[in-house]
């Protein structure tokens, strides 16, 4: 008799049920890695499954992490470049994708990402049909319209899943960004400082000025010129910040990854934790602010168990509303171009 059956009786006759809370990260570079780390610190999955191509790093990682199960409370982590790991998931996290070649152009570059995504999203639909898929990728920061966005209409129309359960990473990092500016300049935490970045991720994203408040106070009431040409206090510059911030923090140390993998965490505890938290994430807008093509942008919604259930509509200004028109048509611009 084996030692293990010698010390342990077994009580439950069939095998052990699946999993009721895992997550699969797709891509184990630095933003898939800091996810998983994020999300394991946040005990949010009972199982963690990664996935690349790449099948040495990958091991390297799995085996790094499973050596700290110790410390946390997931579990089982897996890993495998065959999706059959992935099996039964509710919230899958794409972060592979990729970069830019030296001269290549931007449509050249997207269609590339779009022929990954057409051998990842039917892998994860294949094992995980009721999951949530989340798109984190986006490659090359400087191109506006940002990737991300594009990569999540990809993903939705690849996938085949209802919208509500296809969701873009989105202004979710760049509102975190913007509050922790806005808590620096305020010597206040960033949970306290309310304000909304929308629209497309990165250098075309839109500030909700009108909106910024710290426990219900308008500091657009205290400084109507906030956000504006004029104001003396430059608060316009916060939201160059935030755009720069990412192209500082890759021009210092090569990439990043805390962030991201922090407010994707937060996203997904939203989900398995079925918070109805409302996020700033990327979805299907047609119809909303006079957007009138199929794209997907940030606007705050609203996320639980089932995915992006509410969308919160916002008093946005005739500005406000024309970039994110404007955001929509240049998303589109790409979008029709591509073969799926
Ligand atoms: P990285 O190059 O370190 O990692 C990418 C990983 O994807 C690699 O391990 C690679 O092997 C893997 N990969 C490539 N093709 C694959 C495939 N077909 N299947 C599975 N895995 C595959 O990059 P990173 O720094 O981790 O960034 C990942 C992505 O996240 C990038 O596109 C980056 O631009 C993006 N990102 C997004 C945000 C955001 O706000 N949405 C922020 C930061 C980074």
């Amino acid at each position: 008799m084996a030692t293990k059956d010698k010390l342990i009786t077994h009580v439950l006759k069939e095998e052990p049920g699946s999993s009721r809370n895992k997550v699969t990260v797709v891509g184990v570079g630095m933003v898939g890695m800091a996810t998983a780390m994020s999300v394991l610190l946040k005990d949010l999955c009972d199982e963690l499954a990664l996935v690349d191509v790449m099948e040495d790093k990958l091991k390297g990682e799995a085996m790094d992490l499973q050596h700290g199960s110790f410390f946390l409370k997931t579990h089982k982590i897996v890993a495998d470049k065959d999706y059959s790991v992935t099996a039964g998931s509710r919230v899958v996290v794409v972060t592979a994708g990729a970069r830019q070649q030296e001269g290549e152009s931007r449509l050249n570059l997207v269609q590339r990402n779009v022929n990954i995504f057409k051998f990842i999203i039917p892998n994860i639909v294949k094992y995980s049909p009721n999951c949530i898929l989340m798109v984190v990728s986006n490659p090359e920061l400087s191109f506006s319209p940002h990737i991300v966005d594009i990569l999540t209409y990809v993903a939705w129309k690849l996938s085949g899943f209802p919208h509500h359960r296809v969701i873009g990473s989105g202004t979710n990092l760049d509102t975190a960004r913007f509050r922790h500016l806005m808590g620096e300049k305020l010597n206040l935490h960033p949970s306290s400082c309310h304000g909304w970045i929308i629209g497309e991720h990165g250098d075309s994203s839109v500030p909700v000025w009108s909106g910024v408040n710290v426990a219900g106070v308008s500091l657009q009431g205290l400084n109507p010129k906030m956000g504006a040409e004029g104001d003396s206090e430059d608060w316009k510059a916060v939201h160059k910040m935030v755009v720069d911030g990412a192209y500082e923090v890759i021009r210092l140390k090569g990439y990043t990854s805390w962030a991201i993998g922090m407010s994707v965490a937060d996203l997904v505890a939203s989900i398995t934790k079925n918070m109805h938290k409302v996020h700033p994430v990327s979805t299907l807008v047609k119809g909303m602010y006079g957007v009138k093509e199929e794209v997907f942008l940030s606007v705050p919604c609203v996320l639980g168990n089932k995915g992006l259930s509410d969308i919160i509509n916002m008093s946005l200004k005739p500005d406000e509303q024309q970039h994110l028109v404007k955001s929509a048509e240049t998303l589109w611009a790409v979008q029709k171009e591509l073969t799926l």
